[in-house]
């Protein structure tokens, strides 16, 4: 057969090392170095908001108040309680015409201490926690953890906390039973050998000074925590005190082809939203980003996607583009991405996978309509207008892309933001980053495709 018309016909998998050039593979290692030290400053959604906002402050966006009036150009955000952000540049056509949103979450799975969580046992304290999001609980023990959190005092003061970052800092862990004497628990299916009841943190051995029987251990905690911080126990029922892997993110490889890191899921797609989205400074359509929290628990809560905070806000800039919009024409009238991450081809795991179907580390950014187990069960399944949308703007752009299934039907399930943009009539349409050992302490990613994600929301953000 002709090649070309073979070429027509054909849409095979192409690996980001024939499709990018030289340069493009230099621009990618280049942009990975300022994502690795993101990672390492936003750990949880808190932090997350915060580098964001600062990155974003130095490009002239303001703090959204409610009666401004706006303007194309016009750069203004939203923070919700500081765990959710929206950004908005505004753009050349009308506010009613739509936006181009790009949805991500900066909340990753991690254990939260529990509203009085210290206690004393033989002589040793512990903080008492209880998972946030779906976690492997034997992959939580025996690693260095550190303890970020955020506390408002009594007093009313407001405390930002992270301990075990810094090099003297000291770390936490929990403790694993010897292989010599799991015999029993060696037994057992694996999600049962660690129960989340024993993922409790070691907090310290020694008594208060001057006091000593049961409950000094504990009690010296509480003094060292009111000498640091100025809090008691009773504030720490309002404190989120979350505790997170003490790694680093790092280059992994002997090629450093990859990015390892804790909480990529979704910051590998939520960093590139951002890049992208300060990159494109007079957008046709006004540009939308969305870095929300609580998609691991099922987006419920304040700062979830499911809260109305989102179409709020956006109330609020279409009063004030003056217009006769109003946010449900605005929504219809948009186009969103929801940036998040699907699950990488790892031929050890063959079992689990899709071998044609799933998307596979260095191919580029994956596209994915739906997600869910029981016949695409709570998924949102985009619609063929959006999609073949979404693919004239990423072949445009020359942007390296491929499908994800997931996994093999029915062999588990996630979701996305998707759904709940769909739910306010916007289109929307999955596109993000493969990962691979997705919700552990520890994820890998591809630089390509993570540089690939950058480029992908860039075009979008720029689409007219
Ligand atoms: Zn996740």
């Amino acid at each position: 057969m002709d090649s070309d018309i073979k070429d027509k016909l054909l849409f095979p998998r192409k690996d980001a090392s024939v499709f990018m050039g030289r340069e493009d593979i230099k621009a990618a290692d280049e942009y990975c170095k300022a994502y690795i030290s993101f990672l390492n400053t936003a750990k949880t959604e808190r932090e997350a908001v915060s580098a964001a906002v600062a990155l974003a402050e130095k490009e002239g966006f303001i703090p959204w108040k409610k009666g401004m009036k706006i303007k194309s150009g016009d750069k203004v955000y939203f923070s919700r309680r500081g765990k959710a952000v929206v950004f908005c540049t505004i753009g050349k056509k009308s506010f009613a015409s739509g936006l181009s949103i790009v949805a991500s979450h900066i909340d990753s799975p991690r254990l939260d201490l529990k509203m009085q969580p210290l206690y004393e046992d033989s002589g040793m304290a512990f903080f008492d926690t209880h998972y946030y999001g779906n976690v492997k609980p034997y992959q939580w023990t025996g690693i260095p953890l550190a303890l970020h959190g955020f506390i408002v005092r009594e007093d009313g003061r407001e405390l930002a906390i992270q301990i075990g970052e810094k090099p003297d800092d000291p770390r936490f862990f929990i403790a694993d039973l010897l292989p010599h004497l799991a015999e029993e628990q060696m037994k057992k299916p694996v999600k049962d050998a660690v129960p989340a009841e024993n993922l409790d943190v070691l907090a310290g051995l020694n008594a208060a000074p001057g006091e000593s029987g049961t409950g000094a251990v504990k009690l010296n905690i509480l003094r060292l925590l009111y000498e640091k911080y100025g809090i008691t126990e009773k504030d720490l029922v309002s404190a989120e005190l979350s505790v997170v892997p003490a790694f680093s993110a790092s280059e992994l490889g002997l090629d450093r082809s990859m990015v390892g890191a804790y909480g990529q899921d979704d910051k590998v797609c939520a960093y590139p939203g951002l890049t992208a989205f300060l990159s494109v400074k007079e957008p046709e359509y006004a540009a939308c980003l969305v870095l929300a929290d609580k998609e691991e628990t099922g987006s419920l809560g304040i700062s979830g996607m499911q809260s109305a905070f989102f179409p709020n806000f956006i109330n609020e800039l279409a009063e004030a583009a003056g217009e006769s919009a109003n946010a449900r024409e605005v929504f219809s009238n948009s186009f969103c991405v929801s940036a998040d991450v699907n699950a990488s081809w790892y031929p050890l795991y063959k079992e689990a996978f899709d071998k044609y179907g799933d998307a596979k580390l260095n191919h580029g950014v994956i596209l994915f309509r739906y997600w869910g187990q029981r016949g695409k069960e709570n998924t949102n399944d985009a619609d063929a207008q959006t999609v073949a949308a979404l693919i004239k703007i990423l072949d445009e752009a020359d942007i390296l892309w491929q499908t994800g299934e997931g996994g093999k039907v029915d062999a588990g399930s996630s979701g996305t933001l998707s759904r709940f943009f769909t739910s306010l009539d916007v289109p929307s349409i999955d596109l993000g980053v493969p990962l691979l050992s997705m919700h552990s302490p520890f994820e890998g990613a591809a630089k390509a495709d993570i540089y690939m994600a950058h480029r992908a929301f860039t075009a979008f953000f720029k689409r007219n």
